[in-house]
């Protein structure tokens, strides 16, 4: 039985967390505390519902959108959302995930899972939000030293690449 995923929301059919519509799940949970973060009341890790990837699942799949992970920080609950991943891969869709985290960072595990989690991924749009790196014009990031990273790519050449999206 897979551990159930703390969820405060999901949006079916958002242009704003990567490209084309996607369907973004909100994770509940992030310790960054980005000072201007756009979504405190999701900090909580007991915020929103308990969800399983079953029930995720059937919202993925009828809407048909690749799909977004955000928060929060998905990597907290990276171990329970391993099979998630697995799971919207193997149905054909791809991932963006963001984090507080920046990639280095993420190749350090920083909670358990994490390395585990990012073989599914195929962008990351990294580092905590800098609010005097703020820039309303840079599209799917909140500030200028967040970077989009392309994942597979990274891990193959072991070095940082970022995405051409
Ligand atoms: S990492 Fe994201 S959700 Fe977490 S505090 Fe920073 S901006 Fe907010």
């Amino acid at each position: 039985m897979n551990k159930p995923l703390r969820v405060v929301r999901v949006i079916e059919g958002t242009s704003v967390d990567g490209p084309g519509l996607r369907t973004s799940i909100y994770f509940a949970g992030c310790a960054h505390r980005c000072p201007g973060c756009h979504n405190e009341p999701t900090w909580d890790f007991a915020a929103g519902d308990n969800f399983s990837v079953e029930q995720l699942m059937e919202k993925i799949s009828y809407n048909g959108f690749d799909v977004t992970f955000s928060g929060g920080d998905p990597i907290y609950q990276a171990e329970a959302v391993i099979p998630l991943a697995k799971a919207i891969k193997a149905a054909g869709y791809n991932i963006w995930c963001y984090t507080g985290f920046t990639f280095e960072e993420l190749l350090e595990e920083p909670v358990q899972g994490t390395r585990g989690l990012l073989k599914y991924i195929d962008a990351v749009v990294d580092g905590p939000f800098v609010l005097a790196l703020r820039d309303t014009e840079l599209l799917f990031r909140g500030s200028s030293n967040q970077r989009v990273i392309d994942v597979h790519e990274s891990l193959r050449r072991g070095e940082t690449v970022l995405l051409d999206f």
